[in-house]
């Protein structure tokens, strides 16, 4: 897919405290030397206080990695206890900003309308969805990942224009791939992601649907990644257990 830059992107999930994830991207800095990045867009999704911390790295050291978060509130301000705006993240330098991660539709329970106001949440403030979906084992056993995976992402952008779908990241993320070891084979990516992008031409046009990259997840590593994104629609990855490690991060983002 010449047309779209792959991007690997770390979901570093809740671990690495703010100075284990600055010793992270400076390792990750250290390994995947800048020339890499005119091919290939690298991002880290710390948890929510390693934010200031990575992005004052990122910032001091005019490096190339791109800053995302794991999670946003629907709402801006106000009796939200525990919640995050995208107000915060933006004035953080946050780019990227995860929605509905499969952990986060499961765990708490968010449901495909709280997803949407997320979307919209995040294009409130600048911010670029890095929106996720994806189908659990039953379903997959069912043959229903298709119709599952497009009915997810239909009902998330419910509200989203086409001005606003032009900046879209989606994530193909099998329930039961996601740090099981268990990796979807490259045509299982493809036939999902390319009725991803059919769903989104039909919606958006076809521009916008050719544009917009889509990711695959699930137990994604350096020795597996290029032949997954070596499939017409898919164009990088959303990387849990492999992004912990810098050697194995960079060497994934290289090979991508
Ligand atoms: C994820 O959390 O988005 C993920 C894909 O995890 P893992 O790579 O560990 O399967």
């Amino acid at each position: 897919p010449a047309v779209r830059k792959p991007l690997i992107a770390g979901n570093w999930k809740m671990n690495l405290n703010h100075l284990e994830g600055i010793a992270l991207v400076q390792k990750i800095a250290f390994t995947l030397p800048e020339k890499y990045y005119a091919h290939v867009e690298v991002a880290v999704i710390p948890p929510f206080t390693d934010l200031r911390s990575v992005q004052t790295l990122l910032d001091g050291d005019k490096l190339s990695l791109v800053l995302g978060a794991q999670d946003l509130s629907p709402k801006d301000s106000g009796a939200f206890t525990g919640d995050i705006s995208g107000s915060m993240l933006a004035k953080l330098g946050v780019h990227y900003v995860l929605i509905g991660h499969s952990e986060r539709r499961e765990i708490h329970g968010e449901s495909d309308a709280l997803l949407a106001q997320k979307v919209a949440a995040a294009y409130r403030h600048g911010l670029t969805p890095l929106l996720c979906v994806g189908e659990g084992l039953e379903v997959r056993e069912a043959g229903n990942q298709v119709q599952h995976s497009v009915d997810q992402l239909l009902a998330a952008l419910a509200d989203v224009t086409p001005e606003q779908a032009a900046s879209l990241v989606l994530a193909y993320e099998p329930v039961w791939a996601i740090g099981t070891g268990r990796v979807a084979t490259p045509a299982d990516a493809q036939e999902v992601c390319s009725a991803l992008r059919a769903a989104l031409a039909e919606r958006f046009g076809s521009e916008i649907a050719g544009a917009t990259r889509i990711l695959y997840g699930g137990s994604v590593k350096s020795g597996n990644v290029s032949e997954i994104v070596d499939q017409d629609d898919v164009d990088g990855a959303l990387v849990g257990g492999a992004a912990l490690d810098a050697t194995e991060f960079a060497t994934l983002a290289a090979n991508a």
